[in-house]
């Protein structure tokens, strides 16, 4: 839709987060309308067709914590079919690279790496979750490794206490069309303005003046979903400044998680869903999920700094790094069986700067700090503001609505 000169709110960005706010003040009879800098609804969820036989989430694709999910009740009201398999992160991997001694082993390493974070938590006193790395040991790669892939980042840059909120209730389901295409049907009845990249919120007059790509627009309200590092880079600015938000950003960072479809010849050879890693001692490593809902593809998962190192390196690392990977753990012969066909770059992607945010140490308040309202008027939502599940997609749309209700109650009577 084109965009109006005024609105009573404006919600800056059409991800999980903006379009959980404009749910949420439907019906309010307030006039609304969501700015979104790209072509397309969903931000970070996004599923795109990778092949005719290759449905592909290029971000967000588990539906984390499913039963507290709130995109659960919404995916089956909308009609889309779940899959509650949980997933294979834990089993045993195909092919011979991580023999089942080592892995039990790995999982021990793991656990108590775990174990010692959960107990640091309790004393209230923050730290970088490295610390807590058992000096010497030599799965530490490892466990780095997969803090890549759930922090974006390594360990020396995560907050204890930030990683000791996550709420994970190991239920993690998914949707078969693809999160980013729920998270768009979702977002369908919406009024939304694409291509409409907001760069100034001008905050000092009676009305809240934005500067967008397609011109000025006057909002009585404003919600701010887009990520961390927009705010922190300031792409977006505001007047007067807003320095502790700016610092709340700068305290929780996106870190960098790539992920990779590649094309499987011979599928049927291969297991359904199959886990496939090795133990490769290091922390420069991706993993693997072969078959996903028995497609004939392997994805492949990559976090930290050498999924930023890959993403330097242009289109294509992604793709050649994993042929190379999967072919040192199951030979040679497989390379001829895999096709690049689709690999993300969100740290390159403008309207991201990264993939999900992480609070750096001494940072875990931060996300309260980002998440609180300015003035009755300005108003902050997206994954880095969830108490308990941010980074995730249903932290994200559920802070859009926590912060649509706080709009709500700003307007008090007067709707
Ligand atoms: C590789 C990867 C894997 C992931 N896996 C999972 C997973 O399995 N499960 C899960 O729950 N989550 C996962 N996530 C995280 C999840 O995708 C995000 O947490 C969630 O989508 C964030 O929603 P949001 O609304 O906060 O932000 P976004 O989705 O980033 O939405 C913000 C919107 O603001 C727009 N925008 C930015 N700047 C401007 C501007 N100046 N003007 C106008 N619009 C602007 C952006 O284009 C974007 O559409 C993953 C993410 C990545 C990258």
């Amino acid at each position: 839709m084109s965009l109006p000169s005024s609105v009573d709110v404006a919600i800056i960005g059409a991800g999980a987060a903006g379009l959980g706010a404009a749910h949420a003040l439907r019906g309010s009879g307030l006039s609304m309308i969501v700015l979104e800098a790209r072509d397309r609804l969903g931000g970070r969820a996004w599923t795109v067709q990778a092949s005719p036989e290759v449905t592909f989430d290029v971000g967000c694709g588990w539906l984390h914590s499913a039963d507290k999910n709130s995109f659960v009740p919404i995916a089956r009201q909308l009609g889309f079919a779940i899959n509650t398999d949980l997933p294979p992160w834990g089993d045993r991997a195909f092919g011979d690279a991580f023999p089942e001694v080592e892995r039990k082993e790995f999982i021990r390493a793991i656990d108590a790496f775990y174990e010692r974070l959960r107990e640091a938590a309790k004393t209230g006193e923050d730290a970088p979750a490295a610390r807590y790395l058992e000096p010497g040991n030599r799965w530490n790669p490892m466990i780095e490794a997969v803090s890549t892939y759930v922090n974006g980042s390594e360990l020396d840059r995560v907050s204890l206490l930030d990683m000791g909120a996550y709420e994970d209730t190991t239920f993690n389901w998914r949707v078969r069309a693809g999160y980013g295409t729920l998270i768009a049907a979702y977002g369908a009845p919406c009024p939304v303005a694409l291509n409409c990249n907001v760069t100034l919120v001008e905050h000092s007059g009676k009305r809240i003046r934005l500067e967008t790509s397609q011109g000025i627009l006057e909002a009585g309200k404003v919600i701010v979903t887009v990520p961390t590092n927009l705010i922190a880079d300031e792409a977006i600015c505001f007047s007067p400044a807003l320095p502790v938000k700016l610092d709340a950003a700068r305290g929780l960072p996106l870190g960098v998680d790539d992920k990779v479809t590649l094309a499987l010849e011979d599928a049927e050879a291969f297991p359904v869903e199959g886990h496939l890693r090795g133990a490769t001692m290091r922390t420069a490593m991706g993993t693997y999920l072969i078959r996903p809902f028995g497609q004939p593809c392997i994805d492949g998962f990559f976090g930290g700094r050498f999924a930023r190192e890959l993403e330097d390196a242009g289109d294509g690392a992604f793709a050649a790094q994993s042929i190379d990977e999967i072919a040192g753990f199951l030979g040679n012969d497989i390379r001829r069986k895999l096709k690049p066909l689709r690999e993300s770059r969100w740290a390159h992607d403008p309207f991201a700067r990264g993939s999900y945010s992480h609070a750096l140490p001494g940072h875990a308040g931060d996300r309260a700090v980002l998440a609180a309202p300015v003035d009755g008027r300005l108003f902050f939502a997206g994954e880095a503001t969830s108490p308990l599940f941010f980074t995730t997609a249903h932290g994200a749309r559920d802070s859009g609505e926590r912060a649509a209700k706080e709009v709500l109650a700003a307007v008090g009577g007067h709707n």
